[in-house]
């Protein structure tokens, strides 16, 4: 056989042109990569596979009609994986065609048990009689999805008393290896919550849309109190009622989220301003961090004479509109107030560790707070660390440094507009 026919052959091959796609989209090298794949034939039975890729290539290149067409042909095709149920949600909305991402993106999350099958679940089992020890939390925890943050920042002080509501997200859960029984995972969380702790767990399928993405997001409530079911399927419907909304051209107003705040007890001024912002597109998670970084630099001036704030981050998942904010400061308190009368080893914890890491993860985005979970005992060693230098060093040029090594370690950060502020301050 001649050279050329055999190199052309191979050339067409599938599983060649599929290996190759991938290696090129590997490289995010979109182009080649859409003109590999599109070579396999839709009979082939590698189509579905390289059409997945398709998708993922059409996504970062931000061809959503593309997206929504090829997506909803492999619908037809029998594909029923959350992950693309996702990826045609998220480029509905980027079309503007907000309905059909609903649909799409509650699709994607359909392993999210409803409220009424968990509060069923619950109702034929019976708690255990007594007040748990810290430890059983700590060390018991993981066991069934229970992470140390989530321990000791959602579930802690629902048990010890400080907050009547808290919440988590899913990614912040140790989850099962399978993502296979997922459903199954959250419902076997729930019961195991109730029944050691009292607690009763209520989820809330949402999407996050920050810089105008669309992406899942699974937000977990404790309460002792069974009305948080009633109270989340209330926010849940206001929620994607405003969602759909959207599409409509009104204003996304945005008014679950006072009714989130006012079920987690945050203080309304924080809500009001988190509000506002998030309804004229400014990302709150970057405005916080700025304020942080400029009070923390403002403190490191004094030399360690004045106190930097830490109160205000009372819980994970909320930011304060000011890191002085009074009310917030207060929440703060009150947790530490609870803590002091009920349990030593909590009071301690909290201090050294809560309030540290609520701080530390404003310098993390959400979308990694996953690798913040993971590697914990490394995250939490290196945040004291940082905590060490600003409030000891007068000119930052320690804590610079260490955020450097964050930086080449974590290329995301960079996305962060506050991060030219810490060197236009360490410069100074
Ligand atoms: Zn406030």
């Amino acid at each position: 056989m001649p050279k050329g026919k055999a190199h052309r052959s191979s050339n067409s091959d599938p599983d060649f042109l599929i290996g190759l796609g991938a290696l090129y989209l590997a490289q995010n090298l979109l182009d080649p990569a859409e003109e590999a794949l599109a070579k396999i034939p839709s009979e082939h039975n590698l189509y579905g596979a390289a059409a997945e890729m398709q998708i993922e290539i059409h996504s970062r290149k931000g061809n959503f009609q593309e997206l929504v067409l090829l997506g909803e042909e492999l619908v037809i095709r029998g594909n029923n994986s959350t992950w693309l149920a996702a990826k045609i949600g998220a480029a509905y909305y980027r079309l503007g065609q907000t309905s059909a991402a609903k649909s799409f993106c509650l699709e994607s999350m359909r392993d999210i048990p409803d409220n009424s099958e968990v509060r069923g679940r619950l109702r034929s089992l019976r708690p255990l009689n007594h007040r748990p020890k810290i430890e059983a939390l700590i060390t018991g925890g993981p066991e069934f999805g229970i992470s140390p943050h989530v321990a000791l920042d959602c579930i802690a002080p629902i048990i010890w008393g400080g907050r009547p509501t808290s919440c988590c997200f899913g990614d912040q859960l140790l989850s099962n290896d399978s993502q296979a029984d997922q459903r199954n995972f959250y419902l076997e969380f729930a019961a195991k919550l109730y029944q050691t702790f009292g607690i009763f767990t209520a989820f809330f399928p949402y999407v996050a849309l920050n810089h105008n993405q669309c992406a899942p997001l699974i937000k977990l409530f404790f309460s002792l109190d069974p009305l948080v079911f009633d109270r989340v399927e209330d926010i849940k419907q206001s929620a994607w009622s405003d969602f759909e909304k959207q599409e409509r051209g009104s204003k996304h107003r945005l008014e679950y989220l006072e009714k989130e705040g006012a079920l987690l007890g945050y203080p309304q001024c924080c809500v009001k301003w988190a509000q506002s912002n998030r309804r004229s597109n400014k990302s709150i998670e970057r405005l916080a961090l700025t304020a942080l970084i400029e009070e923390e630099y403002v403190c490191s001036l004094e030399g360690g004479e004045a106190v930097p704030p830490g109160l205000a981050y009372f819980a994970h998942e909320f930011y304060p509109c000011n890191p002085r904010c009074p009310a917030a400061e207060q929440a703060g308190i009150e947790i530490f107030e609870h803590y002091k009368k009920t349990e030593a080893l909590l009071l301690d914890l909290y201090c050294q560790y809560v309030l540290p890491l609520n701080k530390a993860k404003m310098y993390y985005p959400e979308s990694r707070y996953v690798d913040f979970v993971n590697n914990f005992n490394d995250s939490i060693i290196r945040v004291l660390k940082i905590e060490e230098f600003k409030k000891t060093h007068q000119d930052f040029d320690l804590y610079r440094e260490e955020m450097s090594v964050i930086l080449k370690e974590h290329p995301y950060f960079e996305n962060l507009e506050a991060l030219p502020l810490v060197y236009a301050m360490a410069k100074q």
